[in-house]
């Protein structure tokens, strides 16, 4: 892919993007991005013009009439702007409104007609895109959309992280994966990252944390979203900070650099990774063992005439392990995740060897 830097990630670290969710009035558009600019810490602002929302009973945006209070933003502060797009005429719109960066959002990065559409109608721009991750965990689609982009001949591209829809209980409004991000910064180590950590939070709380996440595993911006009355947002409201929240969380947050010309220090890292890496050379032996025990078992079972799942104990081992993971300082989350990927495994052999014998047999 032919990638071409974005200036202001050339320029500053970690570049923030912020402004409402959704432009909603003139009024709270304008003021909220004259506050947001008042900072002196923000360098892109944002408004959702157009609102792809799960439920039909939702706000849905502005629509173009919104465009017109942020390129006044745009005047006035002299701060470039960034609206979302889901389709050809929101492209066209948006250009036309001098829109600086465009940004395809996470329920339009699913879909590969529509990032198509949106890549046919910005052929022959010179549009910088911000591609938000999809809905679902699918490292493919988000590349698929980068490719459509830069193959209609948009260079100018970021990725935002915005976490992935889950089903069940969670901290988070979307589970923010942080390997699946970390693994496209390796796919594309050209393209800038950028962390949104409002939608990952979908609340007020964790903004920072999550931010610092980002900074400490070297994202190169933020997109926080802000409202100067967040209560009364008409959409997001649990998530937005006023600017001068969103002030306090920018000051709080630690910028560490990914090296360090420190002697002491790095021999220091050195001689700890050392470590780690003998470390997990010991885990992966004993997780080889581990399988090699499972696939005997899967001998008897195969003799036997036993099936490969037995729920009773497979809780006992959860249970016994949980316990010993608490003692070792491992969270329960942790220990489910890693349980179930051994057990997984674990099956996978077991299923193995008792097809093959099958085969053999024949
Ligand atoms: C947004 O940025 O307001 C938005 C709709 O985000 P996402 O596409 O991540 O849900
Ligand atoms: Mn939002």
């Amino acid at each position: 892919m032919k990638i071409e830097p974005i200036k202001i990630f050339q320029q500053k670290r970690p570049v923030i993007v912020s402004g409402p969710c959704s432009a909603e009035t003139e009024e709270q558009t304008l003021e909220t991005c004259r506050r947001v600019a008042a900072t002196g810490k923000v360098d892109i602002l944002r408004a959702g013009i157009w609102k792809p929302r799960t439920r039909p009973n939702s706000f849905e945006g502005i629509g173009s009439e919104g465009l017109k209070w942020m390129r006044k933003a745009k005047e006035e502060t002299g701060l470039p702007i960034s609206v979302e797009v889901a389709n050809f005429n929101h492209v066209f719109e948006a250009l036309k409104a001098d829109v600086d960066i465009l940004w395809i959002g996470a329920r339009t990065t699913v879909n590969p007609f529509s990032v198509q559409e949106i890549a046919n109608a910005l052929e022959g721009t010179d549009a910088t895109v911000f591609v938000k991750n999809p809905i679902n965990a699918d490292l493919e689609l988000w590349t698929g959309a980068l490719e459509r982009l830069n193959r209609a001949g948009v260079t100018k591209l970021g990725m935002i992280h915005r976490g992935f829809a889950q089903h069940g209980n969670s901290i988070y409004r979307n589970e923010p994966k942080w390997q699946l991000a970390v693994e496209m910064k390796l796919r594309f180590p050209d393209i800038p990252m950028l962390c949104d950590p409002s939608h990952i939070a979908g609340n007020r709380e964790l903004l920072q944390p999550i931010s610092q996440q980002a900074l400490d595993m070297d994202y190169e911006g933020l997109m926080i979203e802000s409202h100067i009355d967040p209560e009364n947002a008409w959409s997001d409201k649990q998530q937005q900070v006023t600017p001068e929240q969103l002030d306090e969380i920018l000051n709080e947050l630690t910028i560490r650099r990914p090296e360090v010309p420190d002697i002491e220090l790095n021999e220091k890292l050195k001689h700890l990774r050392r470590q780690i890496d003998m470390v997990d050379d010991d885990l992966l032996e004993l997780l080889g063992n581990r399988m090699k025990i499972a696939e005997e078992i899967g001998e008897v079972k195969k003799e036997k005439g036993v099936t490969i799942l037995q729920t009773n104990r497979w809780e006992e081992i959860i249970e016994k392990a949980s316990a010993k993971g608490k003692l070792q300082g491992l969270s329960e989350r942790f220990m489910i995740r890693y349980l179930n990927a051994i057990h997984q495994e674990s099956i996978d052999h077991q299923n193995e060897v008792m097809n093959r014998s099958e085969l053999e047999e024949e």
